[in-house]
């Protein structure tokens, strides 16, 4: 390994921060062909200052919660890189935030913001609080506490927080409400607003639809296309669900959704309608689509497994992991690919393992669409959103779509001819990162030391 690269990942091991060290491994491993052969980067200690946040505040949050007890959680925002534009980046509430994971999500950011070709740095933050169970009062009486001492942070010009697990419209739009009560200020601070009050269209829709588009640029190129292919997606939440729809409207058909207490496996397709039902309007659980599907039309292949890990277990064309960090183990991987499935498109931040991304690059007839480069829609979207509060002006649904479209074949061609150059042909992982890379290190040398 590059003297330099391993260097860099020896320091980082003191840290005693494994998903953090997981993201940055897979990184900076696979910027080994830039880094030897262009020592600008070494010369100016672009990875040292890329692998620590540029400001990284941890609060506390006490909030009421409806039996009129007192409860506390944690609250975090990384600031990680401001090179390209203002923070932007998700707020996770989930019983496993801490600052390992947040650091994992904020680097990752950095580098999927840059490759959105859009002026956002990189950045996350977020709770270790459990939506779960909570009632709607007790929601809002968190957001609302959060927000008390986010909104020092944050800025329409400096730092943009979006959602992100446990964190949707209904979230999204406490926490602005506070924000403006608290700031006075009615701007573009957060994304993923109603559309009533400063909200994208297609907002909702984008990261789905954006990995959906990548995967269907990354197929054309091989000759393929995603008309007639079944798919296993994990997860039921924002991601998950809009993958699938647009799955449905390229022809494809998604057999799978899961969530942290089981899976289904419905042969016929999952039925859109249904999941949006169940999990947007009635908060339910993947369970309860298998119940409300068993008593219309349940046939033997339509059914419901406690446990997560069988959903990598059904026979599919290709699967989109879309719950959450390292699902997709390299057995899982293994197994994907013994039963037919050839291509992976990652919804979900990190969601395959090292190893198991070590074995799907090494498939000569796999094709894999890593996180960073696969699930950029919805950032892009959210700088759209920007663009639009900034001109006071909201756009139709198919313009924002168009551009999202538009912004993940950018980004499919922008890491496939990287990949290229740099004599890695067809291997999207090393293209996208070194393109991502290469722009935020650039801007990093030509703005100084700081
Ligand atoms: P949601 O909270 O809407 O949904 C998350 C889904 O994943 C839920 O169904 C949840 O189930 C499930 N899940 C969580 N943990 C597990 C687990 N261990 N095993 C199985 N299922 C699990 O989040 P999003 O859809 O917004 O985010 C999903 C992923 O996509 C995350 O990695 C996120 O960082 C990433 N992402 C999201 C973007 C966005 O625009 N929303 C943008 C880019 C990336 P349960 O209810 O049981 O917890």
């Amino acid at each position: 390994m590059n003297a330099y690269v391993n260097s860099v990942l020896n320091n980082l091991a003191n840290y005693n921060q494994p998903v953090f060290l997981q993201a940055a491994t897979e990184v900076i491993r696979s910027l080994e062909p830039i880094l030897s052969t262009q020592k600008k980067y070494e010369e100016h200690a672009i990875l040292e200052r890329l692998v620590i946040p540029e400001k990284t505040t941890i609060f506390r949050v006490v909030w009421i919660d409806d039996a009129g007890k007192a409860n506390t959680n944690l609250g975090y925002r990384v600031q990680f890189s401001s090179a390209l534009g203002p923070y932007k980046g998700g707020l996770r509430f989930h019983p496993s935030v801490n600052l390992d994971v947040l650091k994992f999500l904020g680097f990752e950011q950095i580098f999927k913001n840059s490759l959105t070709g859009l002026m956002i740095g990189g950045g996350k933050g977020g709770a270790n609080f459990d939506p779960k169970g909570k009632s709607e009062a007790e929601i809002m009486r968190f957001c609302q506490a959060f927000m008390s001492e986010l909104a020092k942070l944050i800025g329409a010009t400096t730092d943009v927080p979006a959602g992100d697990i446990g964190v949707g419209g209904r979230e999204i739009g406490y926490m602005f409400g506070k924000y403006k009560q608290i700031t006075g200020h009615y701007d573009g601070t957060l994304t993923g607003k109603g559309l009533k009050w400063g909200g994208s269209l297609a907002r909702t829709e984008a990261t789905g639809y954006g990995c959906v588009y990548f995967a269907d640029e990354m197929l054309k190129k091989a000759g393929q296309g995603l008309q007639g292919k079944v798919c296993a997606v994990s997860g039921s939440g924002n991601v998950a669900i809009y993958t699938i729809e647009k799955l449905h409207a390229f022809g494809a058909r998604a057999v799978t959704i899961s969530d942290s207490s089981g899976f289904v496996y419905d042969k016929a397709g999952i039925d859109v309608a249904l999941l949006k039902e169940i999990k947007e309007v009635q908060r339910g659980r993947v369970s309860d689509y298998a119940k409300a599907k068993k008593s219309a039309e349940f046939t033997p292949a339509s059914k419901y497994k406690s446990g997560t890990n069988g959903v990598w277990s059904v026979p599919c064309d290709g699967a989109f992991p879309s719950a959450t960090q390292n699902e997709l183990s390299l057995q899982d991987a293994k197994t994907l690919y013994k039963n037919g499935c050839r291509f992976v498109a990652e919804g979900a931040n990190m969601p395959s393992t090292l190893e198991a991304i070590e074995f799907m690059l090494a498939q000569k007839d796999f094709f894999f669409a890593p996180a960073k480069a696969a699930n950029a829609g919805g950032v892009a979207t959210s700088q759209l959103e920007m663009q639009q509060n900034a001109s006071m002006t909201q756009w139709s649904f198919d313009e924002v779509d168009k551009k999202l479209h538009a912004i993940m074949k950018n980004i499919f061609h922008n890491s496939y001819e990287t990949a290229k150059e740099f004599k890695y042909k067809g291997n999207l992982l090393i293209g996208a990162n070194i393109a991502g890379f290469q722009k935020v290190a650039d801007a990093m040398i030509e703005q100084g030391y700081c």
